[in-house]
Formats: C-alpha cells, sequence, structure tokens
C-alpha cells in the first residue's frame, strides 16, 4: 500500500508502527472478544489450534494507520484488505 504522499507502507510492515490502531466492525465486536480470550485460554502457542486460534481473531481485525511521511491516516478495512488514504487530521 501506497500513501498519497508515495510512502510504502509494506516497506515496514514488519517493524510495528507508533500510531497504528485496531479496528473491528462493531457487529464483530463480540465474536472478536471470544476469539481473543479463546487465545488466552490456550496454553500450547506451538500447535496448529493455537495458530487457527489466531488467525480467526485476526480475520476480525483491520487497523488504522499515520503515515510516518505526511501524517495522513491509512484505514484497512477487515475482511476484504480494501484500504483507504483519509485525510491528516489538520485538513
Ligand atoms: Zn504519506
Amino acid at each position: 500500500m501506497i500513501c498519497k504522499c508515495g510512502y510504502a507502507y509494506s516497506k515496514d510492515w514488519n517493524k510495528g508502527f507508533n500510531d497504528a490502531y485496531l479496528v473491528v466492525k462493531d457487529a464483530d465486536y463480540e465474536a472478536f472478544i471470544q476469539a481473543e480470550i479463546a487465545i488466552s485460554q490456550h496454553h500450547n502457542k506451538n500447535s496448529e489450534k493455537f495458530v487457527g486460534l489466531v488467525a480467526e481473531a485476526a480475520a476480525y481485525t483491520g487497523s488504522l494507520r499515520k503515515c510516518p511521511m505526511c501524517h495522513r491516516y491509512l484505514l484497512i478495512l477487515p475482511d476484504n484488505d480494501k484500504a483507504f488514504v483519509l485525510a491528516r487530521e489538520d485538513e
């Protein structure tokens, strides 16, 4: 994903972002929380079951990230991997 300023998010994707937020649809919030609880109660983090639980929870999530170059927000919706560049806070 490329910001309007030209910054490539994929370049730093694995480094993490200081200004990133988890996005969950209101309608999916309870199912997401249940999936997170199942993860927290599963103690074998090397099992296929654990990986499946993490994948299930992750399917409910998108993110909101701030571009480190121009400070516009990038919204990545859950489910469909669509992304939108939004305005900056001062626009
Ligand atoms: Zn940018």
